[in-house]
């Protein structure tokens, strides 16, 4: 590409992952200065809103956009209305559930889970779906088909979550990077296990 422009300039960049299933651990903490996440990439890319560097970046700028490849995967946001809402078994992904009291029980692999960990995923899920969509208690608990009490819910989203202030609204951002993330480090509100299927 450096040919093509004929002009000289540095190249310097970071590493982007778009895939929200990507998951990356390291000790390094240097690295996370060279790579940006899925969930980072807005974030990154708005700070170049406003910046302009003259007619040779115009032409840079031009020589990558003929270089773009086709996306060749869906990175559009899901469709909130049209997704299936309701909770789903961790371990064979029905969405039969026989509510108890602290756990979700699976009618088809017997796995049962609390409503905790449910909730953790269903953050997650909401987050890797709907891109440009907020998550708000009234959404959320429509997502969830309202299968776990409104002040479960609640409680839980001001545990895994951070909360913003919108106006005369507020919304909630996942802490975490991933469901794994947030199962692996939080300690739980309620002393109730997981049983995965036998
Ligand atoms: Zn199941």
């Amino acid at each position: 590409m450096r040919y093509d422009v004929r002009g000289a300039f540095d190249i310097s960049g970071k590493i982007i992952f778009p895939n929200i299933e990507f998951r990356l651990q390291s000790a390094d903490d240097e690295l996370w200065n060279n790579i940006i996440m899925r969930a980072g990439l807005r974030n990154y890319l708005m700070q170049f809103k406003n910046m302009y560097a003259g007619r040779d970046a115009e032409n840079i700028a031009d020589v990558i956009r003929r270089h773009i490849i086709p996306n060749p995967f869906l990175d559009k946001s899901a469709d909130f209305d049209t997704v299936r809402k309701g909770l789903y078994c961790g371990g064979c992904g029905r969405f039969d559930l026989e509510n108890r009291k602290y756990h979700l029980v699976c009618e088809s692999c017997g796995s049962k889970e609390t409503k905790e960990t449910h909730i953790i995923r269903a953050i997650s899920d909401y987050k890797a779906l709907f891109l440009n969509e907020k998550l708000t208690k009234r959404r959320f608990q429509e997502f969830i088909d309202y299968q776990v009490s409104r002040k479960t819910v609640f409680l839980l989203l001001n545990k895994y979550c951070n909360r913003h202030m919108n106006g005369s609204g507020s919304y909630y951002t996942f802490k975490y990077r991933s469901f794994e993330d947030a199962y692996n480090q939080s300690e739980r509100l309620w002393r109730y296990k997981d049983y995965p299927a036998e």
